[in-house]
Order: C-alpha cells, then structure tokens, then sequence
C-alpha cells in the first residue's frame, strides 16, 4: 500500500496514516485474506440523517484516498474546529473498513473495550464522546460518565453476536429463577460484551463486570468468596469456561445453561431430577452465548500452523480445545503485545477477529516478522477461513462524518445518543429508552459491577 498523497488536516497533523486505496462502496475495505463477514451497506441502512452523507460518498469516484479523505475533511475539520476540545473520538481495535485509521487521523483515540470504557471517566474536559464500535462498548461508556458528558455511536445499528443472544428478556426470567433458587449464594459475573441492563444483574448480587483482559483476576475473585459462592457467567460460555478452568474450577462443576431464546424458554421445573442436580452442584453456571468470529476456531487449525513452525496464539473467546492446543492465550492487548514483542523471523498465527489480524500483520511485517490467521489455511478441506466482525465494521466514513457534522451544528440524531439502559435492535437501529427512574437504576447497579471491576484490575496492577 502507496502512502497517501493527501495530507492529514492541519487540525491533528500529529500522524501520518496510510490507507488502504481499494476502499469499497460504504467504505468497508476488503483486503484478500479476509473473508466478507461483512456486506457493504445499501443505502436504505442509513438512518435518514445520514443518507445525504451517504449519497455524496457514494458518487465519489472510486472511492480511493485521493477522493475520499478530501470529501471526508470538508465536514471533519470544520466540525473539529467548531467543537474543538469538547470532543473525543473513540474506535474499537477490531473496527474494518479503514475507521481505526481514520479514527487516529483526526486525532482519536483506538484501543480494546476497558480502555475505552474508562475515556469519559478520565476525561472530565471533554463533553461529547463518539464511539465507532459497537453498541455494549459506547453504552458503558455512558455508565461511567460524568453527568456533563454525552456519548454519541455513529451507527446504532452495530450491535455484538453475543450480546445478542443475551439480551435482557432472554436472561432475565433465568436470572430470576436462580435467584430464587440461591438466593445470596448467586453472584453474576457480566463480560463486557453485555448491555447495562445485563451488567446491572452482577451489581444486583454484588458481583462484577469483566473484560478479556481481567477475567481471570474477576473470576478468582468471585471463587474465593467466603462462604463459597455459585458464579452465573454471562454472556460469553467460552470465555467463562476457560476462565474457571484457568483458576481450577473442574469441569464437572461447570453447568451449561443455553443462550438465546432457547435459554430464556428454559425453565428449572423442565430440568430433570440429575440436571438440576448437576446445577446444584455446579460452582460455575454458563450463559449459552459466543462469538462466531471466535468459534470458527479448532484443533486442527491450531495444529496446521503448529506443525508448520507457527507460534499460536488465541483469544479466549474461543473453545477450550482450541486454547488448550495454542502456545498461548489472552486479550486483544495481549495478542497484540505477542506480535509486536516478538523477534524478526518470528511466525506467528493468531486467532481472533480478521481486521485486527490485518493491522497486526500489517505492523509486524514491517519488522520482519509474519502473521497470520489462524483459520486462514491454504487448504480447503479445513472448510473455514478467518473473517472480521461484521456489526463492528457497519460504523463506515458515512456514518463517522454524518454524525460529527450533525454534532457540530448542534442536530445530532437522538437515535445516535447513546444512554445508560439503552435497548437497541440492531436490525433496525430502533432504540428502546428508559423512563429516568428506571435509567438511574440500571446505572447504578451497573455502575457498581463496573467500578468493582476496575478496582479489581487496577489493585492487580499496583
Ligand atoms: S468480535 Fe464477536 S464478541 Fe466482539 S463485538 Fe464482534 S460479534 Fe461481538
């Protein structure tokens, strides 16, 4: 890839970022090596606020640098101007399309989903957040707030897989039951990969929030509770599980409780006398939800790669088996440390989502070192091949530069406001909001499993 002949505007010249010149109608890039986890986005996607944005991108010519960053610094630089300081903009490292770069080169700010949650907290002088990730990660953001600040998401739309298949209707009545059943013996713990409404249930029995990154240390906590306590797990099964195998919970004492519409339905008076038998006995109970981006993952690719001199490393949202068999496993900013760490020579493959495998690549290269992912094999009796997070990457440069001008000029879409006990379809975009009672109920409980959290992350630091 050409450097780019366009210069970065003069607003935040701190960066020079190169671009992927095979930019795509929407702007959603697609480089060979992954796989079309996502569609470009036809017009009638577009909330009708932004659909003007998306018309003019669209005509452009080609779609390259050369004509894109222009049209795209005729809206951003004045909105930037207007709304000077106030505003920080946010992107999640898994984002496509070429919004990571885009994010840094009006001077945003791209990291994993617990720093990210933390910008509006640590930033008391900024007013408007804009988040180009998905929807989990811009809300909990507006749960940590400070009462001055707003949290904005350019695409409502980009919601989480496996936040869906947790939302609130379906873990409630389950939540519910086990409760009854356990009563203070129950403690939640809630992935970040949740909606408030899901995270104030961990609040609600004085549990936490965890990310990737801290699951561990979250999940060891909540097994040394004195007396001992039955840990719910939500959303993740994966990331649950490999958890509380890494702390020593056997596996016999983990209970699996389906996720979706399927968990929901289930009911303790369906359970025969040996599963819920098994439940009681269980010290860890999974919530049925996963990842696909995460779960095309197996073996046998880990031993391809193995056998052919590969260091493998995974994220655990992957299956068991599949971090048992890697040479190692953690959180985005770990697989990303492992790369950039590594010695010239080094090959490494790494399972997680494909664009923050191509950045990663991308980087590594220019030091000597491949990467590549772990599902993309030359071969093609392995029958899958790694892909990038589709709802993530429906946050294009549309969307980006519709909503920071609509901001500017003091229009923003309320549907793009992003709230504490939000409830968001992501098909539609339709937003469901809470009275102010209710909002302030979900904020505080949920806000208690996120502080629990952080005080857990940082005490382990220090
Ligand atoms: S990669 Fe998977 S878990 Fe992460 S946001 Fe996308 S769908 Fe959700």
């Amino acid at each position: 890839m050409n450097e780019t002949a366009i210069a970065p505007p003069s607003l935040h010249p701190h960066r020079q970022v190169e671009f992927d010149r095979s930019m795509r109608p929407s702007g959603i890039a697609l480089t060979p090596g992954i796989a079309i986890c996502q569609t470009d986005l036809p017009i009638d996607w577009y909330q009708a606020e932004l659909k003007p944005y998306a018309e003019e991108y669209l005509a452009l010519p080609d779609r390259t640098p050369e004509t894109v960053l222009p049209w795209m610094d005729s809206y951003m630089v004045p909105a930037l101007r207007e709304l000077g300081d106030s505003v920080m903009l946010l992107a999640h490292f898994y984002m496509g399309g070429e919004i990571v770069k885009l994010v840094e080169r009006y001077g945003g700010f791209v990291a994993d989903s617990y720093a990210l949650a933390l910008q509006a907290v640590r930033n008391p002088g900024k007013t408007h957040f804009v988040e180009s990730a998905v929807h989990f990660m811009a809300e909990t953001i507006a749960l940590l707030k400070h009462e001055h600040q707003s949290v904005w998401i350019t695409n409502p739309k980009s919601g989480c897989t496996m936040e869906a298949l947790a939302k609130e209707d379906m873990v409630l009545p389950v939540f519910r039951e086990l409760r009854d059943r356990y009563g203070d013996d129950l403690l939640a713990i809630v992935y970040m990969n949740a909606s408030g409404r899901v995270k104030a249930m961990a609040g609600q029995t004085g549990g936490a929030v965890c990310t990737s990154s801290n699951a561990k240390t979250i999940m060891r906590w909540a097994y040394e509770q004195s007396p001992r306590k039955k840990i719910l797990f939500i959303p993740d099964r994966h990331l649950g599980e490999n958890s509380g195998r890494a702390i020593g919970i056997p596996p016999d004492r983990m209970a699996h409780w389906p996720g979706g519409w399927d968990g929901a339905r289930r009911r303790m008076a369906h359970l025969s006398a040996q599963e819920l038998d098994a439940l009681d006995r269980a010290e860890l109970v999974l919530w049925g939800s996963f990842c696909g981006v995460h779960t095309i993952f197996r073996p046998e690719h880990v031993a391809y790669w193995q056998t052919r001199g590969y260091r493998v490393i995974v994220h655990p949202e992957s299956p068991w088996e599949v971090v048992q068999a890697a040479d190692g496993h953690g959180s985005t900013n770990y697989l990303w440390s492992a790369v950039m760490d590594a010695s010239p020579g080094a090959k490494i493959a790494v399972g997680t989502e494909g664009h923050f495998v191509r950045n990663a690549r991308e980087q590594a290269a220019q030091r000597g070192v491949e990467v590549v992912h772990l599902a993309d094999i030359p071969d093609p009796s392995f029958g899958a091949v790694g892909c990038g997070c589709a709802t993530m990457s429906r946050n294009d440069p549309p969307h980006l530069v519709g909503l920071l001008d609509l901001l500017a000029k003091g229009r923003a879409p309320e549907l793009n406001r992003v709230l504490a006990g939000d409830s968001v379809d992501e098909t539609t975009g339709w937003r469901e909001r809470l009275d102010p009672r209710s909002q302030a109920e979900i904020r505080t409980d949920a806000r208690r499993a996120l502080e629990k959290m952080i005080e857990l992350t940082e005490g382990a630091k220090s």
